[in-house]
């Protein structure tokens, strides 16, 4: 062995050493309890909030990989950084660089050299609807996408997925109401939209919809082709009749059989 490398390696490792125990404090002196799981690292005001985020952190992973009918996939551990308050988390998350006005968290993808992270506050919804939205999206793109840039998930696809992640499927119910009332959005114009509904109503139901329509995809046809399908959409330059068609034949073979098939769904569904 080369004795002259002796130094630099144990330089290296005080480095990283120094490193993961400042890591460990985290970023936000505001957040003094900490959990480190298996998958994730969380940082909230106290040691009993971390904990329990970081337990249900767990649960939803393994929920998506089985809806997903897949194995694990975290490349790096991600990290949850959950505020006292919705002041606090604009505050901060102000200094970071995001405009997180009116927002309940938000999921930013990892990149080659940083974990992906999340960032919320402490609310009533966090546990059953903000931390599954938000991880299932990092989820979502890392599965479709990975770290390719020249891949975009169609808008009503990741909302979807996100919303029918969330624990109590409350889009159930408002999607039947928008559906006795006459009121649903055309699925053909649903899996075209680029930008969200500005009316907060119709920005509701897109949510709900989408949620719906991804849990006919995953219920009715299962796991595995749902992901083939969001594959072809989103790295596979498909548009969505290609990626129906390629995924689904034949028992859904375009957008108007995709809407014939899950109008009688939500038919069978809502009584
Ligand atoms: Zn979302």
């Amino acid at each position: 062995m080369d004795r002259k490398n002796l130094p630099i390696i144990f330089l290296i490792l005080c480095l990283s050493l120094s490193g993961s125990a400042f890591r460990d404090e985290g970023l936000f002196p505001e957040l003094k309890g900490h959990k480190n799981t298996m998958n994730f690292r969380v940082w909230a005001p106290a040691k009993e909030d971390a904990a329990a985020i970081a337990g249900e952190l767990e649960a939803y992973y393994k929920r998506f990989l089985r809806d997903l009918k897949y194995g694990g996939m975290l490349k790096k551990k991600p990290e949850i950084y959950v505020f006292r308050n919705y002041q606090e988390y604009l505050d901060k998350t102000g200094t970071l660089g995001y405009n997180t006005f009116a927002t309940g968290g938000i999921a930013i993808p990892r990149s080659a050299r940083k974990p992906a992270k999340i960032y919320s506050f402490l609310s009533d919804n966090l546990l059953s609807e903000v931390l599954p939205h938000e991880l299932t999206h990092l989820l979502f793109k890392e599965i479709t996408a990975g770290l390719r840039t020249d891949a975009s998930i169609p808008l009503w696809l990741n909302e979807g997925m996100a919303t029918y992640e969330e624990t109590g499927r409350r889009y159930e119910g408002y999607v039947n109401a928008a559906r006795a009332r006459g009121g649903l959005i055309p699925i053909a114009e649903l899996v075209n939209y680029t930008n969200y509904p500005s009316a907060q109503d119709k920005r509701a139901l897109f949510y709900a919809q989408s949620a719906s329509l991804v849990g006919f995809l995953l219920k009715n046809h299962g796991g595995s082709k749902f992901l083939a399908f969001s594959k072809k959409l989103v790295r596979g330059g498909k548009n969505i009749d290609e990626a129906l068609f390629s995924a689904y034949y034949p028992q859904i073979r375009d957008v108007s059989e995709l809407s014939a098939e899950w109008s009688e769904y939500i038919e069978g569904t809502s009584h």
